[in-house]
């Protein structure tokens, strides 16, 4: 009977939700020892000069490996460590990382290249936050202009206190960027408030850009980007006609499989030898 039917999707229900509460309390737990223990590593995913295909930049993507349950995604432990406010160790130890990282790659000879590290918007609104960011500098030796600090729109719901922090980046000589743009609440107004330097168009507005819609839409991301004199990154191509057509629309900087995925730091010196032969050749 439908009585029955009710019961038992009730059960069935409880069981699923059981066991997604039991993993991300599981997740919880574990990522309290993630950092001593060492299962963190950074992968770096290269930023493009597209007309060139040159590299000008790398994004730092976090990556997670458990002893027992393996990679786990940052699209499944982000959200948990924002939860918990455990994303504020975490981010600590990414931006101390990258810019360790990038250093050592300058000091290895390799042609000086900006690092973008994400920042979340809890780790954004520590009173702490400018002051680990310089620590991070110190501790690293890295100068500021090679760190770009990429954030989300949703710093936008305190925009004075965001207001005053991008200005204090600024002014230490660090590049900021909107990351996913377009994907949040910003409204177009405060955009030309804020002191900014990039805006990074999401991923979704990429996927679509064979259609005549979408590819209007992205161009008027990109002309907005471009009239507020800001430098304009596509993000998540995968195909040599999403190229195409970005460059077409004046986006001239992306990211994507299309290029590399984020890789790691070995692998990322392989393709910078790769790069940097190409750079002696023109
Ligand atoms: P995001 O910052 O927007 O990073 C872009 C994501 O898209 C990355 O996923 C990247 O691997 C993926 N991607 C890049 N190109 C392509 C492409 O051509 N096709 C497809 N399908 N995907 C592409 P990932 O590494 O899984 O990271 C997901 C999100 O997790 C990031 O989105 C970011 O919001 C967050 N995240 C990653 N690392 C950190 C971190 O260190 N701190 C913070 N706060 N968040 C991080
Ligand atoms: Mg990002
Ligand atoms: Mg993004
Ligand atoms: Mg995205």
């Amino acid at each position: 009977t439908a009585k029955e039917n009710g019961k038992n999707n009730f059960s069935f229900y409880n069981s699923e939700l059981n066991s997604i509460m039991t993993r991300k309390l599981k997740i919880e737990n574990e990522l309290r020892k993630a950092i001593e223990s060492e299962q963190f590593i950074l992968h770096y995913q290269p930023k493009v000069d597209l007309p060139t295909k040159r590299f000008i930049g790398m994004e730092a993507l976090l990556r997670w490996e458990h002893p027992e349950l393996g990679w786990i995604t940052p699209g499944e432990f982000i959200p948990i460590a924002e939860e918990t406010g455990q994303i504020v160790s975490i981010g600590e130890w990414v931006l101390k990382e990258a810019c360790k990282q990038n250093k050592a790659w300058q000091e290895n000879g390799f042609s000086p290249l900006c690092v973008s590290v994400n920042v979340s918007v809890l780790q954004f609104q520590q009173d702490d936050f400018l002051l680990t960011v310089k620590e991070a500098l110190e501790e690293s030796g890295l100068e500021p202009q090679f760190l770009e600090l990429e954030i989300t729109e949703s710093i936008m719901q305190n925009i004075r206190e965001s207001v005053k922090i991008l200005e204090s980046l600024r002014a230490m000589g660090i590049k900021t960027s909107i990351d996913d743009f377009g994907t949040g609440y910003s409204s177009l107004n405060i955009l030309q408030e804020l002191p900014i330097d990039t805006i990074k168009i999401d991923k979704s507005f990429i996927d679509g850009i064979g259609s005549t819609n979408q590819q209007a839409m992205v161009k008027t991301i990109i002309d907005l980007g471009v009239n507020l004199n800001l430098t304009v990154v596509a993000e998540g191509i995968e195909s040599e006609q999403q190229m195409e057509a970005l460059i077409h629309s004046n986006c001239n900087i992306g990211q994507g499989f299309l290029f590399s995925r984020a890789v790691a730091p070995e692998d990322f010196e392989n393709i910078l030898k790769v790069n940097n032969m190409k750079l002696e050749k023109v």
